[in-house]
Parts: structure tokens; sequence; C-alpha cells
């Protein structure tokens, strides 16, 4: 599915420049990129040339820095091309264009999956045609010259919870979304949009978006849990996630943490999941005479669970605290694991969660927390994450340097 539209800058030199000058938001002098990207000056100045002509790029003023006359800043033409990410939950389908810095200029959220993936599907493309109407957006053909430079699609990143196949786009059989059941969902939505797609796990996606939009991850560890209606996790190092053999890397659900009281339904015992899962705070709640709202919307519910507890109920609290204690536990396993340097938290439920649970978070990360350098946040993307970071997977593909298979020669 992959599209012939990036052609003109998909020399893997053309991706590390862009990289480099990507990385500076604020500019970079053409000799800077050429000390960082290790590529001689007259390949740096031939290709900045090519990308200032492709609109990817342009002149940001000048800097004066010591003796010498003043040089020519560079920098990235946020919105010289568009990606659409597609984010599949349990809670919501939500929709969103965002520019070359993985920021959102379009975002629409839809009902959540049914039963019936076809008619979601039509759903998403009818969704995806009218952003990109309302954006004045094309997807940029190879041999169309009337296209203008700005506002030209690359395509569509699709973020979904596993089980599922990157590599062949099928969804294979996701948790809480009956009836998508190996749906062939890159071809599918490839062919209702005329987009070229990619299929990832929303874990990798939202540890996508942050490394994408907040340029981490040079020489960086980054162990990323999201939160949602279940648990999961990625890690990525030196900017690239890794997603294991068959993009089941990070699936931490049925990690044992030290309790035994509970059977879960893998037949273990005290697995994750049992403490953590978004419908077990609900049931919960409920148990404890908190008023839930009606329906299956958990988003919801985890919200007025959280509001529970800001409004003095103890017994919210509690429940909440307890989410805290056991990924807490589950967070110093894997940060032994990993030997990260950062670890990010985020995910659709972690902002209505994070007020009570960071401290249970922090008390079990302590000794990780004390090592040199580490740092423990919460995503800078809020509970939009899966939709951003499935528009960066497919940033990502086309324009980042050295991303495995799909990389330049
Ligand atoms: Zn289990």
């Amino acid at each position: 599915m992959r599209g012939s539209s990036m052609t003109d800058i998909g020399e893997f030199n053309e991706k590390l420049v862009l990289q480099t000058i990507r990385s500076s938001p604020d500019g970079i002098g053409q000799s800077d990129v050429v000390r960082r990207s290790y590529l001689s000056r007259q390949a740096v100045s031939l290709i900045t040339r090519r990308l200032v002509a492709d609109g990817l790029i342009e002149q940001a003023g000048r800097r004066i820095s010591g003796p010498g006359k003043p040089h020519t800043l560079l920098r990235v033409v946020p919105d010289a091309r568009l990606a659409i990410g597609v984010h599949l939950d349990p809670a919501h389908i939500t929709v969103v264009v965002c520019d070359l810095a993985a920021r959102p200029v379009a975002m629409v959220s839809l009902d959540p999956p049914t039963t019936d993936p076809q008619a979601d599907i039509v759903r998403i493309a009818a969704a995806i045609a009218s952003l990109n109407r309302s954006l004045g957006a094309m997807h940029m053909d190879a041999d169309d010259e009337v296209i203008p430079i700005r506002r030209r699609l690359l395509g569509i990143g699709i973020a979904a919870p596993a089980s599922l196949d990157a590599t062949e786009g099928i969804l294979r059989n996701p948790p809480w979304m009956p009836g998508w059941r190996d749906v062939p969902v890159v071809d599918a939505l490839g062919a209702a949009t005329g987009l070229p797609a990619i299929l990832d796990k929303d874990t990798n996606a939202a540890l996508t978006g942050e490394i994408w939009s907040r340029h981490l991850g040079s020489a960086q560890t980054i162990l990323y849990v999201y939160v949602g209606h279940g648990l999961g996790s990625a890690v990525s190092a030196n900017g690239q996630v890794h997603r294991g053999g068959s993009t089941q890397a990070g699936e931490i659900g049925h990690l044992p943490i030290g309790r035994t009281s509970e059977p879960c339904v893998c037949g273990r015992r005290g697995c994750l999941c049992l403490y953590t899962d978004a419908s077990v705070l609900v049931d919960q709640a409920r148990a404890s005479g908190i008023s839930m709202p009606d329906g299956d919307g958990m988003t919801a519910a985890i919200d007025a669970l959280s509001a529970e507890a800001e409004s003095g109920s103890e017994a919210a609290h509690e429940i909440i605290d307890g989410h805290g204690r056991a990924l807490g536990e589950a967070l110093r396993i894997l940060a032994a694991v990993h030997d990260p340097q950062r670890i990010i938290i985020g995910g659709p439920t972690w902002p209505a969660l994070r007020t009570v649970a960071s401290a249970p978070i922090r008390a079990a990360l302590g000794e990780w927390l004390s090592g040199p350098g580490t740092v423990l946040e919460s995503s800078h993307l809020g509970d939009d994450v899966g939709a951003i970071g499935a528009a960066s997977l497919f940033l990502e593909q086309e324009l980042a340097p050295g991303t495995g298979a799909s990389a330049a020669p």
C-alpha cells in the first residue's frame, strides 16, 4: 500500500537532512546540518535546495553567531505535508489530520466501532473525505502537476488494540470490539479513500507520536504505558519502537504482579489486568455504591469515578489508588527489564486517573526515579494520543530515515 507520492524525497540522505532540520523547530544553520548529519557540505547544499523547491523547508531568517557573516536558518514548513490518523478504540473512533509536527489541524470523533466493520469503514472514509474537503487537502499524485505545494496528503495511519497483523494490515482479534475479527482494515480503508494506509498497535502509535512530536529518542530508551480499556506497553531505543516478531511486544495485561488473590481468565492468578482494566474499576465502583453513568461508555465512566474521587469520595479514591499501585508494581518490573531513561504514561483514560494514581506509581518507582537522569511523565498528547500517534506512524514511515523495511536503500 505504499504510494509513489514521496519518491521525490525518498532518498535516505534527504530524509536524514529533513529530520535534522525538523529536530530544530526554531531553525538551524546549514553548517549545523552538515555537522549533525555527517554529510558533505555539497550534499547538504544540494538537498536543502531540493527540499526548499519541494516546499518542505524554508528560510527562517538569519542568526549572527560570532564574527563573520550571519548564516541563514532553515526550518520545516509544518503544513507542507499532512497525514491522517485513525484511532480505532472500543470507546470511540477518532479521525485526525496532522501536520509535519504531528499537530492536529482538524479532528472529528465518531461513534464507537459497531459489529459491522464494513459500515464502520464507510463512516471513517466519509469523515476523512469531509476533513480533507474542509482543509483543501489533496492526495499528491506523482504525475499530477496541478496540486498546490502545501496541504499535500501523505496517507493514513491506523492505530488499534492488539491483536493485529501490521504487515498484512489485518485486525485479528481486538478485545472489546466484537465483529472486528480478521478485518483487512488497511486494504478496506485504502480502497475507500484512495490513500495509502498502514496499521499498528495503539501503544506503538502513542509512543511514535511522543517521539515524533517532541523529537525524543536519540540515544534514549523510552518505556510507554498506554492506559485505556486495558493496559499495554511499548519500548523504543534510539527513536525506533520495538515491535517484536509479530507486533505483539508489550502485551502486559497478564503480567503477574505478585498478588495471588484473584483467578484470571487466562488460568493463572494475580494478573495485572485484574486490577487495572477499566471495566474492573467500573465494577468496583458499582459494588461500592458509586453512581456510574448508564451505557457502556468506558471513558465517561472513568471520568465519573475520577470526579467522585475529586469531590471527596474515599471509596473512589481507594479504587483509583489501587489501579495506581498495581500499575506501579508493573512499571517497577518493566523498568528493571528495559532500563529506560524515560517512562511516559498516557492513553484515553489516563488524564482522569493521573491525579490520584500518580502518587502510588511514584512510590513504586522510587528506586528507578533515584537513578541518574530518569524522567517519569504523563503524555504530552492528552487523550487523543492514539489518533495523533496513528498519524505520526505515517509521517515516520514516509519521512524518517532508517525505519526498517520502508527505509530507502
Ligand atoms: Zn491472566
